[in-house]
């Protein structure tokens, strides 16, 4: 997978270059290209930012040095084109699916801003001929987009085939579309089987995959009535079986849908 990326701090992006991701890069699998939007002003001052029209407090990223930028990167390559990433607080949600379906992506383009964002008419334009979506990675407002664009393309590298050392692991993960679809994982443990007095759950030395995978759902299901109660609304009846129906009713979020696993 080829990632561009263009932003007034290029330098921000240094953790790519380490762990998986790093390991990725090294390996060929992703290619990291940073882009100095600032190399596409033409003024003494490189200006990236105006007063906003209408007036308010803060400061618009201008249209010009953007469109330059991203006319830049898309001529790397004319025969095809990336899906553009906008991150911004105003965009769809970023989640588990989102970064999937990018994963399957061969090429990406992500404009993180400043200020108060970027001038609305560069999203017009290349909406216009390229897939440009606006996406946020949560419910709060960063100084600038850099962070949500390290957050996503790790979500996303992560999935790409030959990052992870167990391809497994993305599967059994939080919110993996399939059983775990809506679902936090549970709790985790490893080596010595006690420590300060805590002992592992019993069910997970037993060595019966059966009673583990289990024990292993109803913990998701009892973390994700704790903590994130509004997935449970979510979850897809025909994928709950009689056990996980029977404890949903117990911590209170009895199930009305009438299609069930076996
Ligand atoms: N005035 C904007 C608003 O209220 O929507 C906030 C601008 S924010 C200070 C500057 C930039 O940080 C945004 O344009 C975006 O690139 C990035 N950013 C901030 N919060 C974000 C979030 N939750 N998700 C994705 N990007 C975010």
């Amino acid at each position: 997978m080829r990632v561009d990326v263009i932003s007034i701090f290029p330098e921000y992006f240094a953790p790519l270059e380490v762990s998986l991701i790093g390991k990725a890069r090294e390996r060929g699998i992703l290619e990291v290209h940073l882009h100095q939007l600032r190399d596409w002003t033409h003024d003494v001052h490189r200006t990236v930012d105006d007063t906003p029209y209408g007036g308010g407090p803060g400061m618009v990223m201008k249209p010009g040095p953007w469109g330059e930028a991203v006319d830049g990167v898309l001529a790397a390559d004319p025969a095809s084109a990336p899906r553009v990433i906008v991150p911004t607080p105003s965009g769809t949600p970023f989640t588990q699916k989102l970064a999937m379906e990018y994963a399957a992506e061969p090429w990406l383009l992500f404009t993180p801003a400043r200020y108060e964002g970027i001038d609305s008419r560069v999203m017009a334009e290349y909406g216009a001929r390229l897939r440009v979506d606006e996406v946020s990675i949560g419910d709060y407002v960063l100084a600038g987009g850099e962070v949500a664009v390290l957050v996503m393309v790790e979500a996303i590298g992560r999935l790409l085939p030959g990052v992870l050392g167990n391809a497994c692991s993305a599967v059994d993960d939080s919110f993996a579309p399939g059983s775990m679809e809506n679902l936090l994982e549970g709790p985790v443990y490893t080596k010595p089987p006690e420590w300060r007095g805590h002992e592992v759950p019993e069910v997970l030395l037993s060595g019966h995959h059966g009673r583990i995978a289990r024990w292993r759902r109803d913990e998701a299901l009892r973390r994700t009535a704790k903590n994130r109660p509004e997935l449970l609304t979510a979850l897809d009846p025909a994928r709950l079986d009689k056990h996980d129906r029977r404890l949903l009713e117990e911590l209170g979020f009895p199930v009305s849908g009438e299609n069930m696993a076996h």
